[in-house]
Order: C-alpha cells, then sequence, then structure tokens
C-alpha cells in the first residue's frame, strides 16, 4: 500500500475511508510509534480494525530485505514499493546515543567521483513518508533514536520538497519531536538549495561535502563545483550562517595523492576564513570500481600537521560503518545488484 506516513488527518480520513477524526489520529499515534497492523492498533474499535486489517496487511509500504551489523552501526537495505531498493544506517556513539542515516533519493545524479552513489545516476525521489519509513526500520531495531542525518543515498536538496516535508513531520511535536537542531542535512554545495533552507530559517545543522578547497581539483572530481564553484558556494554558507547562526561542517575525504597535499591544506585554510565551521577528515573507504586510494598514516598526519599550523580546526573521523559497507559513498552497492 501507498505510505501512510506523512498524510493528513484528512488524508488518512479519506484514504482509509474512516469515519471521524479521532480514528485518524489513534492511527497516526500508532503509526509514528512503529505499530504497523491494523490489528495490533487496540485503542481502535474492533470492527475498525478488522475492516482495516482485511483490506491492508501492514500500514508500511517498504519493508527491510536485509540487516548488515557492525560494532557501531547497523545498516537495513528497504525495498521500496515498486521494488526499488535504498540503504539506510544507524550508528551509535558508544555513549547511548543513536543517529538514524537516512537517503533521501534512489541513486543520485550528482555523479562524484568517489561516490558509489555517485555511479548510479538518478533513479527517482523519495517521498516524505519513504524517508519517514527509514527512520521507522531503524527506530524498531530497538534503541530510541535521538538525532538524524541526512546522509544515506542521493542530494537531499535535489529533493527539496519532499525533504522539507519529511524535516517537518520529524519535528512535528505531536508525532516525532525531533528538534531541528538534531537533524544535519548534508549537501555536496548545491548552491541553490543552500539558499531556500536559508529562507526557510529552520534550525537545521548543515554539513557540506567540500572534499577540495581548489577549484580545479574540485570540478574534477565533484561535478556540482562546475556549476556553483567554491566562491558561490562560501558565500551562501556565510549568508546561511547568517540567518541559523550556526557552526557548519565540511566533510573533508581524504583521497591519496589528491587533496592532501599542502596546497590543499591553505587551500582548505583560505576557504575556511570567515566561517564558522569544523573541517571532518574522513580517509576514504575504499570501493573496487573506483580509481582512488585511501591515504597512509604518514600522509594523514602530514596533512593534518599542516593543518594544525594554519590554525584550522578539524576531527579526523575513522568512518562508522566501515565494518558494514555503511560509510558514505558506500550505500549504492546492495541496489545497485537489484538495478
Ligand atoms: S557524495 Fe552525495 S551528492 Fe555526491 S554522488 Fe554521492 S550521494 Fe550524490
Amino acid at each position: 500500500m501507498a505510505t501512510l506516513y506523512c498524510k493528513t488527518t484528512e488524508e488518512l480520513i479519506e484514504y482509509l475511508s474512516l469515519d471521524k477524526a479521532f480514528q485518524a489520529k489513534i492511527i497516526y499515534q500508532n503509526l509514528i510509534k512503529g505499530i504497523t497492523k491494523f490489528e495490533d492498533m487496540t485503542s481502535l474499535p474492533k470492527n475498525l480494525r478488522e475492516r482495516l486489517s482485511a483490506k491492508h496487511s501492514d500500514a508500511l509500504s517498504s519493508e527491510v530485505i536485509r540487516t548488515s551489523e557492525a560494532e557501531s552501526a547497523t545498516k537495513l537495505a528497504v525495498k521500496l514499493e515498486d521494488g526499488m531498493i535504498v540503504e539506510c544506517v544507524r550508528l551509535s556513539d558508544g555513549q547511548g546515543r543513536y543517529t538514524a542515516c537516512v537517503s533521501s533519493q534512489v541513486g543520485c545524479a550528482m555523479g562524484c567521483a568517489f561516490c558509489k552513489t555517485g555511479t548510479m545516476g538518478l533513479i527517482r525521489n523519495l517521498s516524505a513518508g519513504e524517508i519517514i519509513e527509514q527512520f521507522i526500520h531503524l527506530s524498531r531495531l530497538g534503541e530510541k533514536i535521538s538525532h538524524i542525518v541526512f546522509m544515506g543515498m542521493g542530494e537531499p536538496l535535489h529533493n527539496f520538497a519532499e525533504v522539507v516535508r519529511a524535516l517537518t513531520e520529524f519535528h512535528r511535536e505531536d508525532g516525532l519531536n525531533i528538534s531541528y537542531r538534531k537533524i544535519t542535512i548534508s549537501t555536496c554545495g548545491l548552491v541553490p538549495g543552500i539558499k531556500r533552507l536559508s529562507e526557510l530559517k529552520l534550525p537545521v545543522k548543515l554539513a557540506v561535502s567540500l572534499v577540495s578547497a581548489d577549484d580545479a581539483t574540485r570540478s574534477r572530481i565533484m561535478k556540482v563545483n562546475k556549476s556553483f564553484p567554491l566562491n558561490e558556494l562560501k558565500k551562501a554558507l556565510i549568508s546561511f550562517q547568517r540567518h541559523q547562526d550556526k557552526r557548519i561542517t565540511l566533510e573533508y575525504c581524504l583521497l591519496s595523492g589528491v587533496n592532501t597535499t599542502k596546497e590543499s591544506a591553505e587551500a582548505l585554510s583560505k576557504f575556511t576564513r570567515g566561517l564558522e565551521c569544523l573541517v571532518n577528515l574522513i580517509p576514504w573507504n575504499p570501493i573496487d570500481e573506483l580509481e582512488f586510494t585511501t591515504p597512509s598514516e604518514r600522509e594523514i598526519q602530514n596533512f593534518t600537521k599542516e593543518l594544525k599550523r594554519l590554525g584550522v580546526g578539524y576531527t579526523l573521523r575513522r568512518s562508522k560503518g566501515r565494518e558494514a559497507s555503511a560509510a558514505c559513498g558506500q550505500l549504492a552497492s546492495e541496489s545497485k545488484k537489484t538495478l
């Protein structure tokens, strides 16, 4: 059946042929708790439960077809109503905080050279309901999830309307009630999308996959830079900060010999000047068909030494979920097999 998540009370009434608004509200409250079988919604009258169960075996439009576990990450392959597969990951910080990493598209049009999802091209956008369902599947693993990152498959700002609908739904006070401040949108630098997001003034966090602060290099590995070069990106980020007053994360995937030189560090230092940001260094996660290599420890050390000298604030993160193939750029692997 079509997803019931993100439907308004009126839409639920119409879609399920309900008599009363309060029945739609009860169904909604069950759905956000992850109760998706009508027969289990015991606060509904018995005859209504029976009628709905006879027509719809489950209120979810998607199902989990595979689970892979690693120390700090659990990855789910989720089959959508039309047979497409997306992946989502529950990340643990080891101290009781759980984060849902969700996909916003099947595939991605942005074609970043270091990213597996980029090799697929864009198959389709996800609806807001399909995004919320990923969160529900991850919540059903058992722990309360407090944070959300849009870092799965797809460029969230390229599916702007549905992602914003999903944000509103995540935040809904009588629903999942997750603070905007606990939600991060990760973009490859789609400037018009950053501007639209600024205008909405939603206090979400922003992460930008920067990867290189040198236009020539960035254009070579990230197509988006040809349309929206670094000076435009920086202006958009400054404007975003003016509206949101928030530190931006610059994701910097370390690619051996590509963006780890002394000049790369200097370019990064120049780009970060005037921005309140933290650079998140992530050594590249090897992907078979792609030509990059992970920098050696020595190369990483030399680069970080240079950043320190230049006063660039950074963290060095080993990508969580590496063991579950759930790190950035690896979420296409399972989907590709099915296409
Ligand atoms: S890094 Fe993000 S924007 Fe770039 S191709 Fe991969 S999923 Fe798309």
